[in-house]
């Protein structure tokens, strides 16, 4: 069979496949049916960056969501960077959502005034529904929309593991813990440690860490730089030089999320990390993370997004370490040639259950999670026709592979409880 063919008949597979949508930041139904949408909803996360890469201002990009302005004044100042951006694939997740939800071919100017009105009428409850069951088979959705409210119980939560800790006021009153004052470290780790007894009992399944250097956990050090962040003394804390890789409260952070880890452990709870591409990704670096897969051989760690751009370092965390899984949210709007090739990879490098192949990524447009599973879909049946046509593996085992990647992994990983596929 040629390979478009074998492709294709893959991919229709794929399609009758039940999915964990591995990551998401999916407010609960309410909060999205509740706001006005339209076209620009759908370029309202991060294709707001192409934009801004393609020379569209912060004004302009802010006005696209403005609806005090005239739908027809928004479009005139789009279309030309529209142009520029149609290419990315952040962008492609957009023109699939709206030609399988709204029956537009493509984003142009004698489409965009239909295209949102279709987008308001449909925008009521049993959206979500609608377009994640139904349309995309996700049995459950693991979100991350800062709170274990997500008004479903296919929607399950994971919380942030830490929050800032560069100011005073996030220390003396951190936001996790309404009503709590904290003076000393002690405290601060016994609100952090009501926290994630908290959420958990809410059902969170997971908490999520963002990748940074991470020293070796010192209470001493830890202690001390708390005192001087809560008496306002940050310049004494910031003589390091090491700004911007390290933040200012390096320490501390370092420490307080070393005792997390080991309670994320406890709890039978999986830590997400963020790693690579956002910002200044300098400091998100996935290597950073080798210190804390050392000392935590007992915690599951899910990694995210590949690392990207440091991926095959992020495939090596996967190969190197058994605490490891590595999941795919994300990558396939980042780009799906890279993507395909760290998949490729991943067959040859990593055991089948490791891998993670999917999550959206998304917070508003959820129609564009739709988009992005499409692609997701195209490109593991894209590896996996490779692998056959070499000869490694046949069709069914192919399939095999994918229902792993797609279902049994997250599950086995983030003890769903659903009977394996
Ligand atoms: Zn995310």
């Amino acid at each position: 069979m040629k390979e478009a063919q074998l492709t294709r008949k893959i991919l229709e597979s794929l399609e009758e496949m039940e999915i964990i949508d591995c990551h998401e930041h999916l407010p609960p139904e309410a909060v999205r049916v509740s706001r006005k949408v339209d076209v620009f909803t759908l370029f309202s996360h991060y294709t707001r960056g192409d934009l801004a890469r393609a020379g569209m201002s912060e004004k302009d990009i802010n006005s696209l969501t403005d609806r005090e302005i005239p739908l027809e004044k928004r479009w005139r100042i789009f279309e030309p960077f529209w142009e520029r951006i149609r290419w990315t694939s952040y962008a492609r997740a957009a023109l699939l959502a709206a030609k399988k939800f709204y029956g537009v071919d493509d984003i142009t100017v004698h489409t965009y005034q239909k295209l949102s009105e279709r987008m308001q009428a449909a925008n009521k409850p049993g959206l979500y529904e609608k377009v994640l069951r139904q349309n995309c088979r996700i049995k459950t959705v693991l979100t991350q929309c800062g709170s274990t409210h997500t008004g479903s119980g296919w929607l399950k939560p994971v919380m942030p593991m830490t929050y800032s800790m560069e100011n005073p006021e996030d220390l003396l009153q951190p936001p996790f813990a309404p009503g709590c004052s904290c003076c000393t470290l002690d405290d601060y780790l016994k609100a952090c440690h009501d926290y994630v007894i908290r959420v958990k009992k809410e059902g969170a399944v997971g908490l999520k860490l963002l990748c940074q250097p991470f020293g070796q956990p010192d209470r001493k050090g830890a202690a001390s730089v708390f005192k001087k962040i809560i008496s306002g003394k940050r310049k004494e804390v910031d003589q390091t030089g090491r700004w911007p890789t390290y933040t200012l409260a390096h320490e501390l952070t370092s420490y307080v999320t070393d005792q997390l880890v080991t309670l994320a452990g406890k709890e039978k709870l999986v830590v997400a990390v963020h790693t690579g591409y956002w910002g200044d990704f300098r400091r998100l670096d996935p290597l950073h993370l080798i210190p804390l897969l050392q000392r935590h051989g007992e915690v599951r760690f899910d990694i995210y997004h590949c690392g990207y751009p440091w991926v095959r370092e992020t495939l090596m965390l996967g190969k190197g370490f058994s605490n490891v899984w590595l999941n795919f949210c994300w990558t396939h709007i980042i780009s799906q040639k890279f993507a395909t090739d760290a998949l490729k990879e991943a067959i040859e490098l990593l055991p089948v259950n490791k891998v993670l192949a999917f999550g959206g990524d998304y917070r508003d447009p959820v129609e564009k999670v739709y988009g992005h599973l499409v692609m997701a879909r195209e490109d593991v049946a894209r590896v996996l026709a490779g692998s056959i046509l070499a000869g490694r593996m046949n069709l069914e085992q192919a399939l095999e592979v994918a229902r792993q990647w797609f279902f049994n992994n997250p599950v086995s990983l983030y003890r769903l409880n659903f009977p394996e596929k």
